[in-house]
C-alpha cells in the first residue's frame, strides 16, 4: 500500500510546547513545509536543512494566496520527486477548526493523494485555558459552541443566533472586527446583556492579553484596550472563574521583554527558564563559540599531559570542547586520573560531572581570581588552564608570580557575530520597552555594542542584567544602565536577580 505523504498538521495556538509529539516529528522530517503565519512561527527554525518552505499566509509577499493556490501547491509537491516528498501542511491550532483543513483534505482525495490528519490544540479551548477560563464547568454550563465571527456581518448570516443564545459557553473565533455585531445579535436573540464575556488576544503567547466585561460592555472595552486579532471571545458564566483560576498572567516575569545575547548553543537554559517564568524572550546571539580542531597546542598538551598535576577549567565550553577533541584523538577521562581538577563555577563542575569527573575544588566566588588562594601555600605545581583563546590574564599571571609553572591550552574562541538588530528590537530599545538585556560574559557585551553601533540607540538606554563583576565592568565601559546584577555569578543567580526586580 502507498504510504501517505501529505500531512495536515495542527501546530497549536502559539506556545510551541503545545504541538503534538507526532506533529513535531513530522515538522522535523518534512521535505516541504507549507504554512501560514498564525501560530507556526516558532517551528520554522526546526525543519531539517534543505526543507522547501512556502508561506501561504493570506498576504505572503504582496499577493493574496488563494485557497485554490494552496490546494494545487500541495498536490504538486506531493507528486514531485516520484511521490517521495514528505509534505507537511502546518496550520495554527487544529486543522479542522476553522482552518479549512477539510477543504484541503477533500482536494487531496479528489486528486488521489493519500493524506493523514494530525489534530492540534485549538485556540478556541487553549487560549481560554491560558486566561484561566475553563470552557466547561459543572454547575456553570452544559454546552459549548465554537462559532466563526467572520459570518456575523453577512446579511443572510449562517449563524442561528436564536439557537446560539441557549448555549452555555460560546467561543467566537475571528470575531474582533465584528465584535459589536456579535454582542448585539446575541442580546437581540435573548441572551442577557449581563452575560460575562472575555477577549483573549495572542492566547498562550508571552504577549497574551485578556480583558473581561459583559455582552453589553465588551465592544467599548475592546476598543479602549485596542484588542487586535488573533483573539477569541468567550461568552458565558465560566468567564467568572478567571478571577480564581488566572495563572498564566500571574507568573513573575509575565509581560517583561528580555533580550538574551548568549551564543545560540549556550542560550537554551537561560531562554527556557526566563520563558517559563513568563518573560517574552528575544533571542539575539551576539557571539558564537568556535571550538578549535585538534590544534598543535592541544596535541602537545595531550602528549605531555602526565606532567601536569592540576587542571583548571574556566567554562562549560572548555570542558565540552576539550573532551570532543580528546575523544577524536582516542583519549578519555582517564587522562585526569591522577590530577586535581578545578572549576571556576558550578555549571563547569556539572559539565565535568556529566562525563564522570568530580571536581576537586570549586571556589566560593565564581571568578577566576578566587582560585588563586588555593595555590598560595602549595609547593611549586604544574598547572594547565584549559580555556578560551582570549581571556583575562590575571589567573595565569598570579599563579606564575606564586612560582608555579602554568600552561595555557586554548580550547575554543568566541567570535562576535555582528548581527543586524531587528527593526523591532531597535525600536523597543530606543523607546525603553525592553526590560533587560542579559549579559553573561564580557564578550556578549562587546558583541552587543558592535551590533547596536550606528543604530541610534543611546548606551544609557541599554538596561543591563549582568552575571558578574567582570561583565559589569565591561558594561560600565560602554555606559550601559546596570539594572541588576547576579549575587551568585551563575545563570541561576542572574535569573534570581531579574526575578527579584519585580
Ligand atoms: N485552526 C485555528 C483557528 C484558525 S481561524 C485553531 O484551531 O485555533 C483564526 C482565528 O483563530 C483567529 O482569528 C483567532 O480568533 C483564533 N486564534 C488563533 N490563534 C489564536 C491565539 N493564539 N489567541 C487567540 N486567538 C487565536
Amino acid at each position: 500500500m502507498h504510504k501517505p505523504n501529505v500531512f495536515l498538521v495542527g501546530a497549536g495556538p502559539g506556545d510551541t510546547g503545545l504541538i503534538t509529539v507526532r506533529g513535531l516529528e513530522l515538522v522535523k522530517s518534512a521535505d516541504v513545509l507549507v504554512y501560514d503565519q498564525l501560530g507556526v512561527k516558532g517551528f520554522l527554525g526546526q525543519v531539517k536543512p534543505g526543507c522547501e518552505m512556502y508561506d501561504v499566509g493570506k498576504f505572503a509577499g504582496n499577493h493574496k494566496v488563494t485557497q485554490d493556490d494552496i490546494n494545487k501547491l500541495l498536490v504538486t509537491k506531493a507528486c514531485e520527486n516520484e511521490g517521495k516528498n514528505l509534505v507537511v501542511r502546518l496550520k495554527g491550532g487544529d486543522p479542522f477548526v476553522f482552518g479549512r483543513g477539510g477543504e484541503e483534505a477533500l482536494f487531496m482525495r479528489e486528486n488521489g493523494i493519500d493524506f493523514e490528519i494530525v489534530p492540534g490544540v485549538t485556540s478556541a479551548i487553549s487560549a481560554a485555558a491560558y486566561a484561566g477560563i475553563p470552557i466547561t464547568q459543572r454547575g456553570y454550563t452544559a454546552s459549548l459552541a465554537i462559532v466563526t465571527g467572520h459570518e456575523a456581518a453577512k446579511d443572510s448570516s449562517d449563524i442561528d443566533w436564536a439557537s446560539l443564545s441557549g448555549i452555555g459557553t460560546i467561543v467566537f473565533l475571528m470575531g474582533v472586527k465584528n465584535l459589536s455585531l456579535i454582542c448585539e445579535n446575541l442580546i437581540k436573540a435573548g441572551k442577557s446583556a449581563d452575560t460575562p464575556m472575555a477577549l483573549v488576544q495572542s492566547g498562550t503567547m508571552p504577549n497574551q492579553r485578556t480583558v473581561t466585561g459583559t455582552l453589553a460592555t465588551m465592544p467599548e472595552i475592546a476598543l479602549k484596550h485596542d484588542i487586535q486579532p488573533p483573539a477569541i471571545s468567550i461568552v458565558g458564566d465560566v468567564v467568572r472563574l478567571r478571577d480564581k483560576l488566572k495563572w498564566f498572567e500571574n507568573r513573575p516575569l509575565f509581560g517583561k521583554k528580555i533580550v538574551v545575547t548568549r551564543s545560540r548553543t549556550q542560550a537554551s537554559s537561560l531562554v527556557k527558564e526566563l520563558s517559563e517564568l513568563g518573560a517574552e524572550v528575544i533571542e539575539c546571539p551576539t557571539i558564537s563559540i568556535v571550538q578549535h580542531e585538534d590544534s598543535q597546542e592541544f596535541l602537545s598538551f595531550i602528549s605531555e599531559h602526565k606532567k601536569y598535576g592540576y587542571i583548571i577549567f574556566t567554562s562549560v565550553n572548555g570542558v565540552t570542547g576539550f573532551f570532543e577533541q580528546a575523544t577524536r584523538c582516542g583519549f578519555d577521562s582517564r587522562i585526569f586520573a591522577d590530577k586535581k581538577v578545578i572549576c571556576i563555577g558550578p555549571a563547569t563542575a556539572e559539565a565535568l560531572r556529566n562525563i564522570g569527573i568530580i571536581a576537586d575544588f570549586v571556589p566560593e566566588s565564581y571568578v577566576a581570581e578566587s582560585i588563586i588562594p588555593y595555590f598560595e601555600n602549595s609547593l611549586k605545581a604544574d598547572i594547565a588552564i584549559l580555556r578560551a583563546e582570549k581571556a583575562r590574564e590575571i589567573l595565569p599571571e598570579s599563579l606564575r608570580k606564586l612560582g608555579h609553572n602554568v600552561k595555557i591550552v586554548s580550547i575554543y574562541r568566541t567570535e562576535l557575530i555582528r548581527p543586524e538588530p531587528t527593526e523591532d528590537m531597535s525600536d523597543l530599545l530606543r523607546n525603553g520597552q525592553i526590560d533587560f538585556v542579559t549579559f553573561t560574559s564580557s564578550s556578549t557585551v562587546e558583541g552587543f555594542s558592535e551590533m547596536i553601533k550606528g543604530h541610534n540607540i543611546e548606551n544609557d538606554k541599554v538596561p543591563a542584567a549582568v552575571i558578574g563583576p567582570i561583565t559589569e565592568a565591561t558594561c560600565n565601559k560602554y555606559g550601559y544602565n546596570i539594572k541588576c546584577r547576579a549575587a551568585e555569578y551563575t545563570i541561576k543567580g542572574l535569573i534570581d536577580a531579574i526575578t527579584k526586580e519585580f
